[in-house]
């Protein structure tokens, strides 16, 4: 078993929703337990698109899958999900990205983890701390130490009434 954590992110087709549903699907993945999943964030969109806010959370997994094997059945949900691969950074359904796969370090064409940019995204960071506050990133160093020259201006935690 591997400890694999998830980032999640929507802003189009009820955002709210996409993220929930794609939780549950997580959990019922083959081999796959979601063990912890951290609240609901609201981002502002980055780059160069104008699109809607982004609705973003951050799962812990426990699974038997292999890292290639957990990044076609993510690429699966996000099809199911209606995702239509558009302009780079646009708006989308479902973004599923593999963010830590234990202490792995993967850098092929398909497939980059830690995720290259999650150093640098406060909607990934600030979440991820909820759950797994100790972790440190392979190759990276410390959340904690990410965290403190990170501005979490820009991002919001839903209220309680949307993160039942
Ligand atoms: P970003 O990765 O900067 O958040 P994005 O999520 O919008 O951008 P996608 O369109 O979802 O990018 O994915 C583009 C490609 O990235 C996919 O074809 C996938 O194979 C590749 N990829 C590389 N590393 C990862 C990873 N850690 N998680 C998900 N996809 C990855
Ligand atoms: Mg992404
Ligand atoms: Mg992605």
């Amino acid at each position: 078993m591997q400890t694999a954590f998830v980032g999640l992110g929507s802003n189009l087709g009820r955002p709210v929703s996409q993220v929930r549903d794609a939780l549950h699907e997580l959990d019922a993945l083959q081999g796959t337990r979601l063990m912890h999943r951290s609240s609901l964030y609201r981002s502002a969109p980055l780059g160069p698109v104008r699109q809607p806010d982004y609705i973003n959370a951050v799962a812990m997994l426990e699974t038997r899958l292999a890292p290639y094997a957990l990044l076609d059945r993510l690429q699966a949900i996000e099809q199911d999900h209606g995702r239509v691969r558009g302009t780079r950074w646009g708006p989308r359904t479902l973004d599923l990205d593999l963010l830590l796969f234990g202490d792995r370090r993967i850098a092929s064409e398909r497939l980059r983890v830690p995720h290259p940019e999650i150093a640098r995204r406060p909607f990934v960071l600030f979440p991820l701390n909820e759950i797994a506050p100790d972790l440190t990133l392979p190759g990276i160093g410390p959340l904690a130490s990410l965290l403190r020259d990170l501005p979490g201006d820009g991002l919001r935690r839903l209220p309680e009434d949307d993160n039942e």
